[in-house]
C-alpha cells in the first residue's frame, strides 16, 4: 500500500464519525474552525502527501507551504467530505510514547475545544476507534512515522511551556 493509499483509507475511516454522537459543533459554534481572536476561518496542516488530494486552487481554501509541509487555510466553510485528516481526527492527535504510537487528546485543542477538559473517555468510542485505526494504518509508513514523531516533539515542547 502506498502512503497516498494509506491517507485515502485513513480519511475514509473518518468520513462519518465525529467526536460525539451528536454534532459537537453545536456546543461551541465549531470553534476549531475559527480563530478565537477574530472569528476568521482557520486551516490545518496536511499530513505528508495529503496535498495531492487537493487542487492547487479552490473557492474554499488556499494552500500554503509550512515547515516542509503544507497548510490548508479555509476561506469559507469546507464541504465536509473534503476536510483534511487533521480536522477529521481533532481533538485527538497521534503521539509517540516509548517508541509506540498512541492516540491522545491534543493539548493544542485546550484553548478552543470544550471536550478537552473531559478527556478521551468523554468522546464517542466509535470515533476514538476510527482515529486509532487510521493512525495505526499511517504508522506503518516510515514517512508518516517521522511526521508523527515531529508532532510528538511539538506537543512535548508545548506542554513543557504550560
Ligand atoms: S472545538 Fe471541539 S467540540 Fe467544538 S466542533 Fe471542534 S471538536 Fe467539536
Ligand atoms: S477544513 Fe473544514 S473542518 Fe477543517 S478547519 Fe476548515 S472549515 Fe473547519
Amino acid at each position: 500500500m502506498t502512503d497516498l493509499e494509506r491517507l485515502v483509507k485513513a480519511r475514509e475511516l473518518l468520513r462519518d464519525v465525529t467526536p460525539l454522537k451528536h454534532d459537537c459543533g453545536r456546543l461551541c459554534g465549531a470553534a476549531c474552525c475559527a480563530d478565537p481572536q477574530d472569528g476568521e476561518l482557520l486551516g490545518m496542516e496536511l499530513f505528508p502527501g495529503e496535498k495531492a488530494l487537493y487542487a492547487p486552487q479552490s473557492a474554499w481554501y488556499k494552500l500554503y507551504p509550512a515547515h516542509g509541509s503544507c497548510v490548508l487555510v479555509c476561506t469559507q466553510e469546507c464541504p465536509r467530505g473534503e476536510r483534511p485528516l487533521a480536522c477529521r481526527i481533532f481533538p485527538l492527535v497521534p503521539y509517540v510514547k516509548k517508541g509506540r504510537m498512541l492516540v491522545r487528546v491534543d493539548p493544542c485543542s485546550a484553548p478552543v475545544c470544550p471536550l478537552f477538559a473531559q478527556g478521551k473517555r468523554a468522546l464517542d468510542p466509535a470515533f476514538v476507534t476510527a482515529v486509532t485505526q487510521a493512525m495505526t494504518l499511517l504508522w506503518e509508513s516510515p514517512v508518516m512515522r517521522d511526521y508523527i514523531q515531529g508532532l510528538t516533539e511539538q506537543i512535548d515542547a508545548l506542554t513543557q511551556t504550560l
